[in-house]
């Protein structure tokens, strides 16, 4: 059974249709990237999958599991389900360590030392355990990207939405938050990214999702998306970025 379905779903902002009848299955494991020009609903998409926005037609399901639509656990679904947006939204008055173990003490009720030694693992993963006790002005964009990393997986998610990670950092940045994304895929972690990063994408992602107008409007391995792409639309798109 597959991890993740989206069936038919169809969202509406008013009377503008943002995606339309769109359907995707993921699998465990599986890395896929969500590609296209910008309004497409790659944010749209993800931010369903997790209700921060509500689907006006079709469902998701996680597991066989029905998670749209009335008498969902919102909470719970929530820790299955990590998001890692644009900005850092990290809390500015909290340092990493506390940013980090925030969710899993106050959701999980994890005991705090089991919570901070579980963090400082995670910090420690991705060389940042030296900042533990500092606030997030006191990181680079990078730096504070990564420990937003870390507070999803503190939650031990099946499943992580990264929406344009790196879009807000600087060029010499994007390079240690991909390494973790890297490392993630590596480790079996199921993933729906947005990104225009598409040399990432191409080296990471099992399966390239190319969205127009709110449908998935060709999809396939990167080899394939990316060298020999069949739709002129994609074509096009990617022409662009050359
Ligand atoms: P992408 O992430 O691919 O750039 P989005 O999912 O952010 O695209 O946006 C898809 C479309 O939905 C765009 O036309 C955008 O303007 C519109 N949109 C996004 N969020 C809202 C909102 N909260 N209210 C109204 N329209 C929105
Ligand atoms: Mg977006």
């Amino acid at each position: 059974m597959a991890l993740l379905e989206i069936d038919g779903v169809t969202k509406h902002y008013g009377t503008l249709e943002v995606l339309s009848n769109l359907s995707l299955s993921v699998d465990e494991h599986e890395v896929i990237c969500l590609i296209g020009p910008s309004g497409c609903g790659k944010s749209t998409l993800l931010r369903c999958i997790n209700r921060l926005e509500e689907i006006s037609l079709g469902e998701i399901r996680i597991h066989g599991d029905r998670i749209t639509g009335p008498g969902v656990d919102l909470d719970r679904l929530r820790r299955d389900i990590g998001i890692v947006f644009q900005g850092y939204n990290l809390f500015p008055h909290m340092t990493v360590l506390q940013n980090t173990t925030l969710a899993p003490l106050k959701v999980l009720g994890m005991k705090r030392r089991e919570a901070e030694d579980r963090a400082m693992a995670f910090l420690e993963r991705i060389g940042l355990a030296h900042k533990a006790g500092d606030y997030p002005d006191r990181l680079s964009g990078g730096q504070q990207q990564r420990v937003a990393i870390v507070r999803a997986l503190m939650m031990d998610p099946m499943l992580l939405l990264l929406d344009e990670i790196t879009s807000a950092l600087d060029p010499e940045l994007v390079a240690e938050v991909l390494d973790i994304v890297r490392d993630l895929a590596a480790r079996g972690m199921t993933m729906m990214l947005a990104t225009h990063e598409m040399g990432f994408a191409r080296e990471v992602a099992n399966r390239i999702c190319f969205l127009q107008a709110g449908k998935i409007y060709e999809q396939g391995p990167p080899a394939e998306i990316f060298g020999n792409p069949k739709g002129e639309r994609t074509q096009a798109f990617l022409r662009s970025l050359k």
